[in-house]
């Protein structure tokens, strides 16, 4: 029997964003703790996840800009089965759905044991390092 069998595999590491063209500027703006949303120039409509034309007027301009960072709890769920390996220690965890002051949904994880409300006020902050920037809500 191999003497190593029952030693802890090696830790695996949480996959990277990998920003694409349409994407690089809300990762960049994550880096710096900063949270943005696509506006449309045509007609004002915000937007995100980030989208090459508006759902409103199918304009394809476009700048960005940044959220307040207050939302609502919309809903969450409790995730007790990782989607991936590197995050296996830490299930089971809370993603929680608000909607933002901006006019759109957004998700992020919920880091504390703080019971969670529909409608409860958040606040949105990055925590970033490592190559990573996850977004977190916690309450206002
Ligand atoms: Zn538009």
């Amino acid at each position: 029997m191999n003497a190593n069998a029952n030693a802890n595999p090696a830790p695996v590491e949480k996959p990277l964003p990998q920003p694409s063209a349409l994407s690089k500027a809300y990762w960049e703006a994550a880096a710096q703790g900063r949270l943005v949303l696509q506006r449309c120039t045509a007609c004002g409509k915000v937007r995100h996840y980030p989208r090459l034309i508006c759902d409103a007027c199918y304009s394809d301009a476009v700048e960005w800009v940044q959220s307040s960072g207050r939302a609502k709890v919309h809903s969450w769920t409790i995730s007790h089965h990782a989607f991936h390996k590197g995050f296996a220690s830490e299930v089971p965890y809370t993603i929680v759905t608000v909607d933002l002051e901006e006019g759109v949904r957004a998700l992020g994880r919920w880091p504390t044991e703080t019971p969670l409300k529909i409608g409860q006020p958040v606040q949105a902050r990055f925590v970033t390092g490592n190559g990573r920037a996850d977004l977190v809500f916690d309450p206002a």
